[in-house]
């Protein structure tokens, strides 16, 4: 079988192209290209579907993290508490502010940051902690927030993988995103709500932190060349809001779809000796941005990419190298905990093919090239 993607957006791009080619149209002859009414639509339709007061768009998530700290005007040479296991995204802008990355360890099962590894690390020169729902799954929201009551600090989510997923608490759902103070996002093409380009945003219910993330992303004006903070040019760009307009409406339906895709990889990769399949807490419904594998001899995952590679199968490392370990963590100032299942976790993970166009007869094949490897 040829033609297996890890990300199939073309095919994707093929089921709605009509829709997709009349919103670019709209806006090409409006020539709005800045600010305009799209991205202002765009806005409210998210807020809307998360159920949250406030959406501003920017240039991509990383600068959505970056705003969202800004913000939140942290004393000098804070300390930002952030999981060693995740894209370097959430822990360079904490550097690039002059503020101090705490990387701390994750939880071996769900990938995502241990509340008690948290607290372990929290001093008096702790601000925020930046919790990111890695994968597509929900942290245990409850705990951190707790934790973050108790000590005063700010809680900026970081949900550039798992828009559309919730946490689930007394039988209520809650976007991710819309717990801490700040949400953040992106919408890079290959995130489960993707452009065609960079995109991303911010998300919170506070209307003060609100109107100071929009006067942020756009160079810190409020009136056209009247400038009250230093700020960056951050701004979602219309043609690309007209883009996720469209696919906004399919958003729970591609999320679906990765659901039932990681279902099947189940299915045939459940059983299997040495390896574990994705692990769901209750509290959270998965998204699947990433089918992430733990494959727990570091032999055999070896031997599964090797068979994946001749078989021209794609697959995802992610992360190779745990953050406290990264060479720009030996200049820039920083400080880790014991991240031991970081460094683990970085040994056996393997993330297989998930998009939204993952066929049955795909999965199998990928299934049992996998089942193969691990006989060998
Ligand atoms: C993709 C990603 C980001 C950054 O988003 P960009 O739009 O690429 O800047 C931040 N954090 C995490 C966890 C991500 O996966």
């Amino acid at each position: 079988m040829t033609n297996i993607q890890m990300v199939d957006l073309q095919t994707q791009y093929d089921q709605i192209q009509d829709e997709i080619n009349h919103a670019l149209r709209q806006v090409l002859k409006s020539a709005q290209f800045i600010k305009g009414p799209e991205v202002t639509r765009f806005e409210e339709n998210l807020s809307k579907y998360l159920g949250i007061n406030h959406v501003i768009g920017c240039g991509n998530g990383t600068d959505a993290l970056q705003i969202a700290l800004m913000a939140l005007d942290l004393p000098p040479e804070s300390e930002v508490i952030v999981p060693d296991f995740t894209f370097i995204a959430t822990a360079e802008v904490v550097s690039l502010l002059g503020h101090i990355p705490v990387f701390v360890d994750v939880d071996e099962n769900n990938f995502n940051i241990s509340p008690e590894s948290i607290r372990a690390n929290i001093t008096d020169k702790t601000a925020a902690i930046i919790p990111v729902h890695l994968f597509g799954q929900s942290c245990d929201m409850a705990s951190i927030m707790k934790i973050a009551e108790e000590y005063d600090l700010y809680i900026i989510e970081d949900n550039a993988q798992a828009l559309g997923s919730t946490y689930i608490q007394n039988g209520k759902n809650k976007a991710l995103g819309t717990i801490g103070h700040i949400g953040c996002t992106s919408f890079f093409p290959s995130k489960n709500l993707g452009g065609y380009g960079d995109g991303g945003a911010l998300f919170t219910n506070d209307d003060n932190l609100a109107k100071k993330i929009s006067i942020i992303a756009n160079h810190g004006m409020e009136t056209r060349y009247y400038h009250d903070v230093i700020g960056l040019n951050s701004r979602l760009d219309s043609l690309q809001a007209a883009i996720l307009n469209v696919k906004l409406k399919y958003l729970n339906q591609y999320n679906q779809a990765r659901y039932d895709s990681a279902q099947k990889y189940n299915h045939i990769l459940n059983e299997l000796e040495g390896i574990q399949t994705p692990v769901e807490e209750t509290y959270t419904n998965h998204v699947f941005h990433q089918y992430t594998l733990k494959i727990k001899n570091e032999k055999s995952r070896e031997q599964v990419l090797t068979d994946l590679q001749n078989h021209e199968i794609p697959y995802g490392i992610y992360y190779p190298v745990p953050l406290h370990q990264q060479k720009a963590f030996q200049t820039a100032k920083s400080k880790h905990g014991d991240c031991s299942r970081s460094i683990q976790l970085t040994r056996q993970v393997l993330s297989l093919p998930m998009h939204t166009e993952l066929t049955d007869d795909m999965i199998e094949y990928i299934g049992q090239i996998i089942k193969g490897a691990l006989k060998k």
